[in-house]
């Protein structure tokens, strides 16, 4: 029988606190209930933020702590090949397009129709929604653009995307639960989301695009991460059905939050495993700190 594949997959652009402390520790744990084998993945496809004093922290942060990965570990900078692919069959599908608009044009798009009292449709991180303006392009126009050499990003058309996999079930297994207690069958929801960015000019291919190419290509089974991600599954298990990748199941978790009640950050200087280390904590009252005993 194959064992379970688990994995833990922080992005290099801070040092890592409790909050990742308890990810990675929930995750070796589920994986060793079950004779599971753990990954670490780096997540640095921010190549401008994420640096390798951080990669190297960060390694040395979990070994510390205890956590036991296979190797060689897999960087996704050193993969955008393989979002290249994924994203040229996106292409080829016709339901992913350029989108010209600069992120200060469409907060001024925003802005307007805002002031003329039309509240502008969110996406569940609070983001405003990609206008429709790109996506209805003339493709003559578009392609004037493209050859002319205008910068732009491509996104994914959720309408077209719903209808190519329509009559599919999007769901996903939850064994953890969402922000509001969702759990087991859950019916994913990408609508939500608009037209999502899958590659920028600057940033070869977006968090999601990479996330779900690297889980299946990694041959992931089970995806432990923080409630924070819960929502965003949604795009993830969309853009499986497109590409024909497997889905994994997933465990949201309780996010570890600070004194103040708020998500920590990498900035979150006290709450650092290295300054927490420092001040001749151990591995194990990290444990504790976390409510892992
Ligand atoms: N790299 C993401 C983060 O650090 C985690 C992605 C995931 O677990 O799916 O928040």
């Amino acid at each position: 029988m194959t064992r379970p594949i688990f994995r833990f997959a922080p992005s290099p652009n801070g040092r890592l606190h409790l909050g990742h402390a308890y990810s990675a520790l929930v995750n070796q744990d589920l994986a060793e209930a079950v004779d599971g084998r753990m990954l670490l993945r780096i997540e640095d496809i921010d190549t401008a933020r994420c640096l390798p004093e951080f990669e190297r922290g960060l390694m040395e942060d979990l070994a510390w702590l205890g956590l036991a990965w296979e190797e060689p570990v897999r960087r996704q900078s050193d993969h955008f090949d393989d979002y290249r692919a994924a994203l040229e069959r996106l292409i080829a599908e016709d339901i992913i397009y350029p989108a010209f608009m600069s992120r200060s044009e469409m907060r001024a798009h925003v802005a307007e129709s805002e002031s003329a009292g039309m509240p502008w449709p969110r996406d569940p991180d609070g983001a405003p929604l990609y206008p429709d303006i790109d996506r209805n392009l003339p493709a003559l126009q578009r392609k004037a653009r493209m050859e002319a050499g205008e910068p732009f990003s491509w996104r994914l058309d959720m309408q077209a995307a719903l209808a190519a996999v329509s009559g599919r079930a999007l769901d996903w297994q939850e064994l953890g639960s969402g922000p509001d207690g969702e759990t087991g069958c859950i019916e994913a929801d990408p609508a939500r989301w608009g037209d999502i960015v899958l590659a920028r000019k600057d940033t070869p291919a977006s968090y999601a695009l990479c996330v779900t190419v690297d889980d299946a290509i990694q041959g992931v089974t089970h995806v432990v991460r923080g409630r924070d991600l819960f929502h965003a599954t949604s795009v993830q298990r969309l853009l499986q059905e497109l590409i024909g990748l497997p889905a994994p199941v997933y465990t949201h978790h309780d996010l570890i939050v600070g004194p103040d009640g708020r998500k920590l950050s990498k900035s979150a200087g006290d709450t650092a495993l290295a300054a927490l280390r420092a001040a001749g904590m151990t591995p194990r009252d990290i444990r504790r700190m976390v409510g892992l005993g």
